[in-house]
């Protein structure tokens, strides 16, 4: 084989003449649009722009029901092409506010039950072990102090903030395809929490993604998607939803959520 010398670190290194070819990714990252054609009540005939982090899409030729990202940057960011299996997180800025955050946090301990209420009519799988991890995270990346925080975001915060969750072991087994993992995402307009409680001309979009078992990853990526929707916000408006009684929920799911206040408490 032909070789030239070219001087790496001052050593001079032979190489072969002839440029390896070069590697072309496996496949076109496509986005099956089925899904994200019926939203808001609309049916739409085709996608321009992909519902998780709002970039162009194009058609893919010969397969009508798939678009694609028109930028390489979107399908390398986004939770529906991203490669990575740990793609940009909600972020949690706001330096810790001793007042508002008191206040913040107190409001959400009176009312925990309709809070806790309203996870579980977002993802009725959502356990109260999952909802004490949660909110000790929340603590610690001082969500509480947002001055602008709105209740009735919380149970979306907290989902978005749970990141990825294993379904039991029975829902895995079964078919190869069947649904190993779920996860909750803002779309890209809500990077920071304090997105959503800015100047804002639209309400952020909130997903629910389902996703195979992956299988060479820690967590699934975006080539192991299988599904998602959008989900609707909670349909009634917050001030309506207090006024009335609190949820009925087990005594054991309240004795949990007491040991979590004692412990954060004592912290
Ligand atoms: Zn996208």
């Amino acid at each position: 084989m032909e070789h030239t010398a070219r001087a790496v670190n001052g050593r001079q290194v032979e190489r072969p003449a002839v440029e390896p070819a070069v590697v072309k990714p496996e496949r076109e990252p496509m986005i099956d649009a089925r899904p994200w054609l019926v939203a808001d009540g609309v049916a739409r005939p085709s996608l321009s722009r992909c519902p998780l982090c709002l970039g162009e899409v194009l058609p893919v030729l010969g397969i009508p029901e798939f678009v694609r990202h028109r930028s390489a940057l979107h399908d390398a960011r986004c939770v529906l092409t991203t490669r990575t299996y740990q793609p940009d997180e909600l972020v949690v800025r706001k330096a810790y506010d001793v007042a508002v955050g008191f206040a913040h946090r107190m409001r959400f301990v009176r009312r925990w039950e309709f809070h806790y209420a309203a996870v579980q009519q977002l993802c009725p799988s959502f356990t109260m072990k999952r909802f004490a991890t949660v909110l000790a995270y929340a603590d610690v990346l001082n969500l509480w102090s947002y001055p602008n925080l709105r209740e009735e975001d919380l149970a979306s915060v907290l989902l978005v903030l749970t990141g990825f969750m294993r379904l039991a072991d029975s829902a895995v087994k079964g078919a190869p395809e069947s649904v190993g993992w779920v996860r909750f995402w803002f779309d890209a307009s809500v990077r920071d929490v304090g997105d959503l409680w800015g100047a804002r001309t639209s309400a952020p979009g909130l997903f629910r993604i389902e996703y195979r078992e992956p299988g060479s990853t820690p967590f699934p990526t975006g080539a192991d998607v299988l599904g998602g929707m959008r989900v609707d916000t909670l349909q009634m408006p917050w001030t309506e939803r207090v006024a009335g009684p609190a949820p009925e929920l087990h005594a054991a799911d309240r004795a949990a959520f007491g040991r979590f206040v004692a412990r954060s408490h004592r912290n």
